[in-house]
């Protein structure tokens, strides 16, 4: 077996394991990043697309954010649609800040580049991964590379292995409540090789169902259809989603539809989920490892963000200063932030999808919420001061 040893594991390379080790390197800190998958499939993997001001903020100060700002598209508004209609929120007019639309596979993308180019420790492709010992003070990590069995002993680990990781199941159950709220939907999403209906993003709801016209630049798009909780995509022919993408925009003079070849799709489930605490011992989760929002506030990545901007500074302050207070601490400050855009998510989710156990007097009182949302100062204030996401200072310690 070979042994290796480091200050802090972290399982997962996704936006939560990379920007951890980042965030880590810059104080002067040791982590290796074990990922099942390869890099080729984790830099393919296109998933969330809008960051808020805090997570461009931290990209810039991680020293990964300067293909961003050339190539993000950087917005100061979303429009939402109903009877036809389009609404603006101004988000920059109510809350100074904006919104930034970079793919999450180009942040992966550009953070391994910074790590392996500083010589930072990222092993893909490893099997059979297990953590050991974690209420210790002496955790491993296990799993098999290239057939040879490795053991890693860290002080810390990171469980940054997503929703269906293996870090959070590890836990005894005993020691953790899981908050577990499906929704009776999913998303049938695409990428269009087309330019986006709007410069920003539209939140469109029609009596057939949400749709959300949102891109990947100025000549991609990627667009999404509330559906059915487990519909197979098998269903969705192209001829299909386009009828359905026109009916659901209901555009008409405001936007026509481009359209272009479909050039990936898939359903996404939509959930609602919180472990706490996010953590136990020596491990802590960060990311989709500890919550789950869906994705119509585009929260996911940008709470991952902000857990580990913690969780880097609460490490430090142990490794470096012999200080526990952050890390003891560290999902009790987390959760603030987490249950904010957890409500916020399952907000904006009932705000505008179509629920079909929804009563005559339900479909009027969420029409009244569009309408005030659309139509009062203050209730676009609230809006926009979520979707941009609470400023660091609101929650710092
Ligand atoms: C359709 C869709 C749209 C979204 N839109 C947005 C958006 O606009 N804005 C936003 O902020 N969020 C959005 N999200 C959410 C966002 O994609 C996630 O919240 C984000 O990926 C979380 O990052 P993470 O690093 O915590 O987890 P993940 O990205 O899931 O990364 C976990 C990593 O761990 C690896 N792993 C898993 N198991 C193991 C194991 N046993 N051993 C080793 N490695 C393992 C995985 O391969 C993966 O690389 C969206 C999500 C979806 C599905």
């Amino acid at each position: 077996m070979q042994k290796r040893r480091t200050q802090v594991g972290i399982v997962g390379a996704g936006p939560a394991g990379l920007m951890l080790s980042q965030l880590l390197a810059r104080e002067g800190i040791d982590s290796i990043v074990i990922e099942n998958r390869s890099r080729a499939y984790c830099e393919a993997r296109i998933r969330a697309g809008l960051l808020e001001q805090g997570s461009i903020d931290m990209l810039g100060e991680a020293g990964v954010g300067a293909r961003m700002h050339k190539e993000g598209l950087a917005h100061d508004g979303i429009e939402l649609r109903f009877g036809g209609q389009g609404h603006r929120i101004d988000i920059k007019a109510l809350t100074g800040r904006n919104v930034m639309i970079y793919g999450q596979h180009e942040i992966v993308k550009d953070l391994n580049a910074a790590r392996i180019a500083e010589g930072g420790q990222i092993v893909f492709e490893a099997g059979d991964v297990r953590i050991h010992d974690f209420s210790s003070k002496a955790p491993r990590i296990t799993y098999t590379h290239g057939g040879e069995p490795v053991e890693i002993t860290c002080d810390i680990i990171a469980g940054c292995d997503g929703f269906h990781g293996i870090c959070r199941p590890a836990i005894p159950a005993e020691a953790i409540t899981l908050y577990d709220h499906p929704y009776p939907m999913g998303w049938v999403g695409v990428l269009v090789d087309a330019p986006p209906v709007s410069h920003e993003l539209v939140y469109s709801s029609t009596p057939r169902g949400f749709a959300l016209f949102t891109m990947r630049s100025m000549t991609v798009s990627r667009l999404y259809l509330q559906c059915g909780p487990d519909e197979d995509i098998a269903e969705w022919s192209d001829d299909r989603i386009w009828e359905e993408l026109e009916l659901r925009l209901d555009g008409g003079s405001d936007h026509k539809l481009p359209k272009g070849p479909i050039l990936q799709k898939g359903v996404t489930e939509m959930r609602s989920f919180v472990c706490e605490p996010m953590q136990f011992g020596n491990l802590f989760l960060a990311g989709d490892a500890a919550h789950i929002v869906p994705p119509t506030g585009a929260k996911g990545m940008n709470l991952a963000f902000a857990d580990v901007r913690r969780l880097s500074r609460a490490a430090a302050d142990f490794l470096k200063r012999g200080r526990r207070e952050g890390l003891d601490l560290y999902s009790q400050r987390c959760l603030k932030r987490v249950w904010r855009a957890q409500h916020f998510s399952w907000w904006m989710t009932t705000l505008m999808h179509s629920f079909d156990t929804y009563n005559a007097f339900e479909r009027r009182a969420q029409q009244s919420e569009r309408e005030y949302v659309a139509s009062s100062a203050a209730g676009a204030k609230t809006l926009a001061e979520n979707y941009a996401g609470m400023p660091w200072a609101w929650d710092e310690d």
